[in-house]
């Protein structure tokens, strides 16, 4: 499907999710004991949990429609806004929008992109890109949303670096970065990626669409050989 963004251009739109993975989805979660959102995650989670993350790199509306058929099922997930996407534009749209994913059961987050944003020419300014995340940070908490949480955004840079040197989650009132928590994770973590999950804390098959079937099998030798 093509849709059209408010400068008038036509992108690609991402593949759905189809009723079959919605259907392996939902048959995967009730293997699990629980699915929680990733703020609730500590290390005393038990690893039998799910967790679930969508970054909304598109189209919010599509993932409002996502919300709702897991809200639907008991599936409460969380939800990573993109805020160099095109749907961030409009403000009271938005908070509408993430006030909606919340009323579902989800957390919502901030999908950083502040690095590329701030470049110039190329070249990262990581103090300007700090300053302009954190504005960004309390613009939404201001208006009412608590966000604890980030999920940093590709591109020819991304924001982790921001966090390698130079500051830490704390100097922006984050809890965790997803890219960092998933490697601290004892449980079941899925990321979807253009309509495909991934199971980033499988080594062998990293950042490789998985099918279902590989991506059951793989996760419960994950969690088998971390627990014996
Ligand atoms: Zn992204």
């Amino acid at each position: 499907m093509k849709v059209q963004n408010p400068d008038g251009e036509w992108k690609n739109y991402p593949p759905s999710f189809s009723d079959e993975d919605k259907s392996m989805l939902q048959s995967f979660v009730e293997e699990h004991a629980d699915v929680c959102c990733m703020r609730e995650l500590t290390p005393l989670t038990p690893h039998d949990t799910i967790c679930i993350r969508h970054d909304v790199d598109y189209s919010l509306e599509h993932a409002i429609k996502f919300a709702r058929w897991e809200n639907d099922r008991g599936i409460h997930s969380t939800y990573f806004v993109l805020h160099t996407a095109w749907y961030y534009r409009d403000r009271i749209k938005l908070y509408g929008q993430m006030s909606l994913l919340q009323n579902y059961g989800h957390e919502v987050g901030i999908h950083l992109d502040s690095v590329n944003e701030s470049a110039i020419d190329n070249h990262p300014h990581y103090d300007a890109a700090a300053i302009l995340l954190k504005a960004k940070l309390a613009e939404l908490r201001s208006a009412g949303f608590d966000i604890v949480g980030s999920a940093a955004h590709g591109g020819i840079y991304t924001d982790l670096e921001l966090f390698e040197n130079r500051f830490t989650l704390d100097d922006f009132g984050l809890q965790y970065e997803a890219y960092d928590l998933q490697h601290k994770l004892n449980v079941n973590y899925i990321s979807d990626n253009r309509g495909k999950w991934r199971a980033p804390l499988v080594k062998e098959e990293t950042w490789i669409h998985l099918r279902w079937v590989q991506l059951q099998r793989l996760l419960t030798r994950h969690l088998r050989d971390k627990h014996i």
